[in-house]
């Protein structure tokens, strides 16, 4: 039997996406951006690219190599270009859902690619349809396409600004015609999205959906795209625009707690060391006796790191990752029990026996991989294991574009910590709080979504939405 290598307990990165503008290589420098970001979709690829007049495109299912060989590049024609990678829950995954999505409305084509979740597409939709609108994917990309089919006889600049003006929740959002690269972030700034400039002595730019694609390709960051902003790029250069301002800026502080890679700045601070800060926060915050910490690689890498300089308890890999298990395997005829965690993961049973250990990890979700965890280290005789958790209890779902599941799998949502500590077979278990975590980023809370962890969203979504409701989160 085959089973899928991705693992249900983690939280979902929802998307991915990268742009270049004036560049002849764009096809090729878009596929090395989306191989620095396919941690943030592993399911489907896609690259659009424009020589001017006309548009080339190729989608598929699967990782970024295995999604675009050598010819398919080369297929890829054209100066201008966006690409996007993507997750999508099992069902949903098939290519009329892979991004970029591309349509031509009277003899102009627009692709589009889209990274966060609109939480009133359902009711966008249903207008859209009873006025004769029709839909082939569940994609909000689609709905964005339509809706600036609507106003194109605005002109370019304000069909974008009324399209902007119906769509609600997050969005960073990479747009293409056939001589424009377009950036739109929403007006809470929930998803990054990032401006380079090619180190090429001419006027490429770059968009990313984080810094970590802009070194890969050597290009030099710029700026965010601001909350709000509309960034149009064109033969002019650089044109912003800028949307209604929401009440308050709302980016995801989840990007920093697991999402974005750490070598990644993501709103302006570097995602390596406020992963670090949030373990030495922990430490100050929960001391505990013990003869080492270690993480469960790679979640909770940077925080154990910061947890043991700031507590003086020696940081160790007691747990060893098998980094050649690929995207699935046979699972064994007879049944062993926490098969999938120990293919990937192999306590080291000399080394641990008798001891006691802390493990820090980045966020509990379901708790089912957790109490696998503990389970694997009491079998090799591990004496107490206490675990510390780089982010508050996760209790509620989230509506903006990440795939946690709903309220009630959430195993914060449903025990208490205490009962959470004796479920996943623990001698302790501490969360960091929601101070800790904000203090480990430098700015000030208002600058955050916190949902997850305190309920109070920042964009209410529409009465009937579900998050599930069309499948079209990315
Ligand atoms: Fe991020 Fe949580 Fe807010 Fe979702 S609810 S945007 S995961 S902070």
């Amino acid at each position: 039997m085959l089973h899928c290598k991705m693992n249900p307990d983690r939280p979902r990165e929802e998307c991915g996406v990268c742009g270049i503008f004036d560049h002849k290589d764009a096809a090729k420098l878009t596929y090395f951006g989306l191989y620095a970001l396919q941690h943030r979709g592993q399911e489907s690829a896609g690259i659009v690219t424009s020589d001017g007049d006309k548009i080339y495109q190729h989608r598929g299912m699967g990782l970024v190599p295995e999604v675009f060989s050598e010819e398919i590049l080369q297929s890829l024609i054209g100066n201008i270009s966006i690409g996007h990678v993507r997750y999508s829950t099992t069902g949903e995954s098939n290519v009329v859902n892979a991004q970029p999505f591309t349509a031509t409305h009277l003899g102009c084509t627009l692709s589009v690619a889209h990274n966060g979740n609109l939480v009133n597409i359902r009711a966008l939709r249903e207008e859209l349809e009873k006025d004769g609108s029709i839909f082939q994917s569940t994609m909000d990309s689609e709905v964005v396409i339509h809706l600036m089919a609507r106003h194109s006889h605005l002109g370019f600049d304000e069909a974008i600004l009324k399209t902007v003006s119906k769509i609600k929740g997050a969005y960073s959002m990479l747009l293409m015609t056939e001589k424009k690269l377009v950036a739109v972030r929403d007006p809470n700034g929930f998803r990054p999205l990032c401006l380079g400039k090619l180190n090429n002595g001419s006027g490429s730019y770059v968009v990313a959906s984080e810094t970590c694609a802009l070194d890969l390709i050597e290009a030099a960051y710029i700026r965010d795209i601001e909350p709000g902003e509309i960034l149009i790029i064109d033969e002019n250069g650089l044109n912003s625009l800028y949307m209604e301002k929401a009440e308050r800026q709302s980016c995801c502080i989840f990007e920093h707690v697991y999402f974005a890679r750490p070598d990644s700045d993501i709103f302006g601070f570097n995602v390596y060391q406020s992963r670090k800060r949030m373990g030495e926060i922990l430490a100050r915050e929960c001391k505990i006796d013990a003869d080492f910490v270690m993480p469960f690689p790679d979640s909770g890498n940077y925080a154990a790191i910061g947890y043991s300089q700031a507590s003086g308890i020696p940081l160790e890999m007691g747990v060893i990752r098998n980094h050649y298990v690929g995207r699935t395997f046979i699972q064994p005829t007879q049944s062993m029990r926490d098969f999938s965690v120990r293919v990937k993961l192999n306590p080291i049973r000399s080394f641990l026996e008798g001891k006691r250990v802390i493990i820090i990890e980045d966020s509990i979700i379901r708790g089912t991989t957790g109490r696998s965890r503990v389970r694997s280290l009491r079998d090799v005789g591990v004496k107490e294991v206490h675990m510390m958790i780089s982010c508050p209890p996760t209790r509620n779902p989230c509506y903006y574009g990440i795939d946690f599941p709903s309220g009630g799998e959430l195993i914060a949502n449903a025990k208490t910590i205490d009962e959470i500590r004796d479920h996943l077979g623990l001698d302790s278990l501490h969360y960091l709080s929601i101070e800790g975590l904000v203090e480990a980023t430098g700015i000030s809370a208002d600058n955050f979504c916190l949902a997850c962890f305190n309920g109070d969203y920042p964009v209410a979504p529409d009465k009937d939405f579900h998050k599930l409701a069309l499948g079209s989160k990315c």
